[in-house]
C-alpha cells in the first residue's frame, strides 16, 4: 500500500492526492498533465508537462546551436588549410608551365588530364593561364601573379574536393615520372583534410536540423 501525499497542482491550485511512485499524473480539478519529480530539497513537486517538454527542447536548440558553432570554426579552418593546398598547386604549375623543349610540362598535363576527365576540357592550360599575366611597364617581363591565377575561374579545381579528387587521379598515375610525385607531396594533405571536412559539414547540417528542432 502507498502513501498518499498531498500536494497542488501547479495549474489551478488545486488539492490533489498523489501516490509517490507515480511519475506521470492528470490533475483531477483541470485536467492539466503533470509530471511528479523529486526536487533538490528531496520533497515530491508537480510539474507541468508541457512546460517540461518546452523547456527540453529548448535545451536541446540550444545544444545544437553550440555545436553548430564549433562545427562551423573546424569547418572554415579546414576550408583554410584546403585552400592553401590549392594556393600551393595553383603556384607550382605557374611556376612549371613549360619543359626545357617548350612543351607543356608533365606535372601541368597531369592536372590537365584531370579536369578533362572531370569537366570534358582541360581547364588549367598555358592560354588560360596566360590570363592572369601583365608585363612590368618598366622591365618588359611578363608576371603571373599568383592571386591572379588564384582569381581565375577553374572549374574542377576550386573547391577542398576537387583537390582531393585531383589527389586521388594523381595517385593513380605516379607512373608519370617525378613531377608527379611533385604534384602528389603538394597534395598529399588532402587525403585527410577532405574526409574531415565532409564528415564535420554532414555534422553541421544535423546540428543546424536539430536548432530548428526537426
Ligand atoms: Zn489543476
Amino acid at each position: 500500500m502507498n502513501d498518499l501525499i498531498p500536494l497542488h497542482c501547479p495549474s489551478c491550485g488545486g488539492n490533489i492526492q498523489v501516490e509517490n511512485q507515480l511519475e506521470k499524473i492528470y490533475c483531477t480539478h483541470c485536467g492539466t498533465q503533470l509530471l511528479l519529480r523529486m526536487g533538490s530539497d528531496g520533497l515530491l513537486a508537480p510539474l507541468i508537462a508541457r512546460e517540461m517538454a518546452a523547456s527540453a527542447g529548448l535545451m536541446e536548440a540550444q545544444k545544437a546551436q553550440i555545436t553548430a558553432d564549433l562545427l562551423q570554426k573546424q569547418i572554415q579552418q579546414l576550408e583554410a588549410q584546403a585552400q592553401r593546398i590549392r594556393h600551393d598547386l595553383l603556384q607550382y604549375c605557374r611556376d612549371n608551365q613549360v619543359d626545357g623543349w617548350g612543351r607543356e610540362t608533365k606535372g601541368l598535363k597531369l592536372v590537365n588530364q584531370y579536369t578533362r576527365q572531370v569537366t570534358g576540357s582541360p581547364q588549367l592550360t598555358r592560354d588560360i593561364l596566360r590570363q592572369a599575366v601583365s608585363k612590368n611597364p618598366v622591365t618588359g617581363e611578363w608576371n603571373y601573379h599568383l592571386q591572379a591565377v588564384e582569381a581565375l575561374n577553374l572549374p574542377a579545381l576550386t573547391t577542398a574536393e576537387d583537390m582531393y579528387r585531383l589527389f586521388q587521379f594523381v595517385l593513380k598515375n605516379t607512373d608519370q615520372g617525378k613531377e608527379a610525385r611533385q604534384v602528389l607531396a603538394i597534395l598529399q594533405p588532402i587525403a585527410s583534410i577532405w574526409p574531415e571536412l565532409a564528415k564535420k559539414q554532414q555534422e553541421y547540417g544535423n546540428a543546424v536540423e536539430k536548432m530548428a528542432g526537426r
